[in-house]
């Protein structure tokens, strides 16, 4: 037949549909209406409308799938019946080399054109275009991969729960037995012992201590890894951030699912802690909101409160700002070392630790965390049933798109449950966790200090002495600062 520019290009419209119980994906109806649609944009004739039903694109163990409306389809082209193929996706009409290579072949014989609603035209007869096509195949099989093994993992991981994968056992863990083959693996039990020792440590990175003293505590008590040496930050930290200690499998930084092991931290925490390991500046929120302990609390001889200000070498400097001679000036940082230290004293002295010492109570946030956690699961489950959906067969852009949404959500949850978790233990009081005096200070936030200050000590600075300074005097005189010390049970009220 000889065909001239005013004879209507003839279409072949090719959908393919998945078994997609989650209702998400475009259906087949939909897809032929928005391909016919493109087909009277560019002024074609439809002369076929070609459906394969439930079969996958992807190909099998090197094999094609079968799909015989896609064969019926190639056969047209190739006798020259239709001019061009409307699709709604280009994953429509191959998902692997095996069916795109014959397509290639085709399309450089014929001429036929490739148009996809969801994207611009495919044109497969120009080298960047077959590029770009064989890398979509690529992304499409590794895709396919990737799903495949999720869901295998998910599946398996119930069988595997207990199985030990060879190598050590993982601390927290008593030792698994081998069974015989064929038998199911015993699931993991827990060494108690060492998961109270993860679950102190999770509470002590909340509150704030550093992995490599936890490292220094666990050494200096003899405890070491399952292979029997002593603990290092970095395996620390992968013990506590590994999902395993949550009781959850996790797969390429993923958690896709609970384990059958118990779990020795609870997943709030276990979040909270990751989070606060992986970014450690989600503990110390106003840290860079600096602020002086004693400014407006320290006082003149004169009774007038001291405030901040530079001096002409750009150091910090308590002030008092009324008229006249005599009053005083005193250097901030030496000034706020010294009180802190005599701070500490009185504190370690009148009010030794207290009897919890050790036995760190945990903060409330179950019923706001556990609301959170449960959406998660929903999450988690949407993601498994649009997983199943799309495995066998669907639209992977498609796939893709709804996945990351619901990734994204997950992320956006945990990342709730953390901030809760650590929102709380920073409200607690760091004497509330047991913490000496010392360790507590460097914890508590500006305010909290100077609360602390105030009720505790009235600081006073006296003048200075005439004349000048001798060479090696401290730059700072405490003899000229005078504290009053609150009496003990009895502190200052404002
Ligand atoms: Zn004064």
């Amino acid at each position: 037949m000889i065909r001239n520019e005013n004879t209507p290009l003839r279409a072949v419209i090719y959908t393919r549909i998945s078994d997609d119980p989650s209702g998400l994906g475009a259906n087949a109806h939909d897809q032929e209406l928005k391909c016919a649609k493109l087909a009277a944009d560019n002024g074609m004739t439809v002369v076929s409308v070609l459906t394969d039903n439930d079969k996958t694109a992807a190909a099998e163990n090197g094999k094609r799938a079968k799909r015989p409306a896609y064969d019926r389809m190639i056969t047209m082209l190739d006798e020259g019946r239709a001019d061009a193929v409307i699709v709604w996706q280009v994953d429509r009409l191959y998902r692997s080399h095996l069916d795109l290579e014959p397509l290639i072949n085709l399309v450089e014989r014929t001429h036929t054109a490739i148009l996809p609603v969801m994207s611009a035209p495919l044109d497969l007869t120009t080298s960047t275009g077959r590029m770009v096509a064989r890398l979509l195949a690529v992304v499409a099989t590794a895709e396919i991969e990737k799903m495949k093994e999720r869901m295998k993992l998910k599946k398996e991981s119930n069988r595997a729960a207990g199985a030990n994968p060879g190598g050590p056992r993982p601390f927290g863990f008593k030792p698994v037995r081998k069974t015989p083959k064929g038998e199911a693996p015993e699931v993991q039990q827990l060494d108690e012992d060492e998961a109270e020792l993860i679950r102190t440590a999770a509470r002590d990175v909340l509150t704030g201590k550093s992995l490599s003293s936890i490292c220094r505590d666990w050494t200096a008590r003899g405890i070491t890894t399952p292979r029997g040496n002593a603990w290092q930050i970095s395996p620390l930290c992968r013990l506590l951030t590994s999902a395993r200690v949550a009781g959850r499998i996790e797969h390429d930084g993923k958690i896709i699912g609970d384990a059958q092991w118990p779990s020795i931290i609870d997943y709030p925490t276990w979040l909270a802690m990751r989070a606060v390991l992986v970014d450690p500046a989600r503990r110390s929120s106003d840290d860079n909101k600096i602020k002086w302990l004693g400014s407006g609390i320290y006082t003149c001889h004169c009774g007038n409160a001291l405030r901040i200000g530079s001096s002409q070498n750009g150091r910090h400097q308590y002030r008092c700002n009324m008229p006249g001679k005599g009053h005083v000036t005193r250097p901030a940082e030496p000034l706020d070392e010294y009180v802190t230290s005599e701070l500490l004293d009185y504190l370690t002295r009148i009010a030794p630790a207290s009897e919890t010492e050790g036995m760190a109570p945990e903060p409330s946030v179950d019923p706001e965390t556990a609301e959170l956690e449960a959406e998660v699961k929903r999450q988690q489950s949407r993601l498994d049933a649009l997983a199943a959906a799309f495995a066998g067969d669907g639209d992977l852009v498609e796939y893709r798109t709804l996945a990351l949404g619901i990734r994204d959500k997950i992320t956006e949850l945990e990342d709730q449950i953390a901030q809760t978790v650590v929102t709380a233990y920073e409200d607690m009081e760091p004497d509330d966790y047991g913490l000496s005096a010392e360790e507590a200070w460097p914890q508590y936030d500006i305010e909290t200090k100077r609360a602390v200050l105030r009720s505790r000590v009235k600081v006073t600075v006296l003048p200075a002495r005439r004349g000048r300074p001798p060479k090696d005097a401290p730059v700072l005189d405490t003899s000229l600062i005078d504290l009053e010390w609150a009496p003990p049970g009895r502190p200052f009220k404002d």
